[in-house]
């Protein structure tokens, strides 16, 4: 069987002997096989460094923002192809796919956007500037250049589209060149993507390792930066490296993630916000099969509503169907391969002691073979004793399970949500603003996104684990301490600051070649 090629120094490569099989996760078919081999990769990453920058770095913003849009409409004439290949590659049902691809999409049409608004300069200088000296001839302005190097994506699995190409859109509207590394378990839709876009490209834009991503890091150097996306565990190990020790290189980390969703004490069981709140929780739990890093993992319900809360999500799960995607009316389809599903079934185990299982659905998918699928089905679980329970706020279940915990007024509420140590989102369904403000206040340092849903908003909202491209994405903490997206904040990243002093006409010269922007 095939061995999908990377796509390095300008051309395709073949990598190395080691292999593994890419498996329908609900099938248990074999679709192709991809390299496991560990690739020096230093030649590719000098190759991006000598053409990709300097091809993007001869263009403008809006040359720039015109790339990706033309990356988003190449992406989107094959919309259909990439939906075939995510219910192949990673068992996702129809709303799943949506997520991913359409969220690719849109992300690189709204940087294309901003691309187009930044206009024809190359390089951002902060607005204000300051007179330096009593003679008034020297100011001092900050101005953002774009670093020389490579940006090394190294990608989660769960996200083959909207992780690759969200990365992508603010590197290149920043002028650096990508070599990206999918997740292996579904890095057929990265693989075809990249070869539908490699030809509009400029050569050395985009590299894209189908490979190990061993030694991948310690191979970068002081002007490139790396973008993770993963586990705490692997996260672990790239900030052991000793390009991040002692080789200067930026690394921003995207990692596990225990997200709540917390229902507000003024809420009742008969009020419009309670039902908001549940179906948000359900889906939360089941999209994607709950493969999701923002997923809303601890259910944050005041005590006396533990019990109204379990029975109304009790109710939602019981009416999920789970089985094949390729069935429409499948809302729950597999996780993406035999070693996730151990993984979340040894995850829930480690939470038995602490809670008791309100809900599991039945282990009869329709349209399939549960002995050869990778399926799990939804888990409601409810935390026993707030006061004592440690492992809800520690293990990430990386699957369709969610855990109910009671808490006793807001101050205990803050206290639970910051249990997990630092999560990328926390949502509050509540129309009491003022307690609202406090809670917001209390956990916002602990959060790189927070969501407070009351009435004007609750039949209308973005939702809890959307991740917007004008939004911040990303965690303090046990997240990884990253940041992302969030409109021209994301460039940071790829920017060096540098304070600029010199005379009044070099600073009014360069201001005007610059785009006037806050990042
Ligand atoms: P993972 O096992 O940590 O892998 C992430 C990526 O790192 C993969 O591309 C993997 O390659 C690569 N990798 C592993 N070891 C490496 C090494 N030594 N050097 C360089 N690269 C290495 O995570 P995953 O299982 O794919 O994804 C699930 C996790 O990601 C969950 O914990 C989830 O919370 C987290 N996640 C976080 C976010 C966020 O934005 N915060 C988003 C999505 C997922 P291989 O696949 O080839 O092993």
């Amino acid at each position: 069987m095939d061995v999908l090629p990377s796509f390095l120094c300008g051309r395709w490569v073949n990598g190395g002997d080691q292999t593994a099989p890419l498996v329908d996760p609900t099938t248990g078919d074999e679709i192709v096989r991809i390299s496991t081999t560990a690739v020096d990769t230093q030649p590719a990453l000098a190759y991006a460094r000598k053409h990709g920058s300097a091809a993007l770095r001869g263009m403008n913003f809006a040359q720039r923002g015109q790339l990706l849009a033309n990356i988003a409409a190449r992406l989107a004439a094959r919309r259909d192809a990439w939906n075939r290949t995510l219910l192949v590659n990673m068992g996702a049902t129809a709303r799943d796919t949506a997520m991913d691809i359409e969220g690719a999409i849109q992300t690189l049409r709204y940087y294309a956007g901003l691309g187009a608004a930044l206009g024809a300069a190359t390089m951002v200088i902060e607005p204000g500037q300051d007179i330096l000296t009593r003679a008034g001839n020297e100011k001092g302005a900050h101005i953002w250049t774009p670093v020389g190097g490579v940006a090394i994506h190294i990608n989660a699995f769960n996200f083959p589209s909207w992780g690759l190409w969200g990365k992508v859109a603010v590197a290149f509207l920043s002028g650096v060149p990508v070599l990206t590394k999918p997740g292996a378990a579904t890095s057929l839709l990265a693989w075809e993507m990249v070869r539908e876009v490699v030809p509009i490209l400029p050569d050395g834009a985009l590299s894209l390792l189908m490979a190990s991503g061993r030694g991948l890091v310690d191979a970068a150097e002081p002007q490139d930066v790396i973008a993770f996306t993963g586990s705490d565990a692997t996260a672990r190990t790239l900030r052991s490296s000793p390009a991040i020790l002692g080789g200067g290189v930026r690394l921003n980390i995207e990692a596990d993630s225990l997200n709540s969703i917390v229902l507000g004490l003024d809420v009742r069981r008969d009020d419009p916000l309670f039902d908001r709140f549940c179906d948000e929780v359900a889906q939360e739990t089941v999209i994607k099969s709950g493969q999701k890093c923002t997923a809303a993992r601890r259910v944050l319900v005041p005590e006396a509503m533990v019990g109204s809360v379990t029975e109304a999500l009790a109710a939602r799960l019981a009416n999920v169907v789970t089985g094949n995607p390729r069935n429409a009316a499948v809302e729950l389809g597999p996780v993406v391969s035999r070693q996730q599903q151990v993984a979340i079934h040894q995850g829930i185990a480690a939470l038995e002691e602490e809670t008791v299982a309100a809900f599991v659905g039945l282990d009869t998918p329709v349209d399939a073979d549960p002995q050869v699928g990778c399926f799990v089905p939804a888990h409601l679980l409810v935390c026993q004793d707030s006061r004592t329970a440690r492992r809800i706020h520690e293990e990430e279940i990386f699957g369709p399970v969610a855990t109910v915990i009671g808490y006793r007024d807001p101050a205990d509420a803050a206290a639970l949500v910051r249990r997990g140590r630092g999560s990328l989102i926390a949502s509050v369904f509540s129309d009491d603003s003022a307690q609202g403000r406090k809670i917001v206040e209390a956990i916002a340092p602990w959060h790189g996104r927070v969501l407070f849903v009351d009435e004007a908003i609750a039949a209308d909202h973005t939702g809890h684990g959307l991740v917007l491209p004008q939004s911040n994405h990303g965690g303090p903490g046990r997240a990884g301490g990253g940041e992302e997206l969030g409109g021209l904040r994301g460039m940071r990243l790829y920017h060096q600051r540098t304070a600029l002093q010199g005379s009044v006409s070099f600073l009014r010269d360069i201001g005007e070649q610059a785009a006037e922007a806050t990042f």
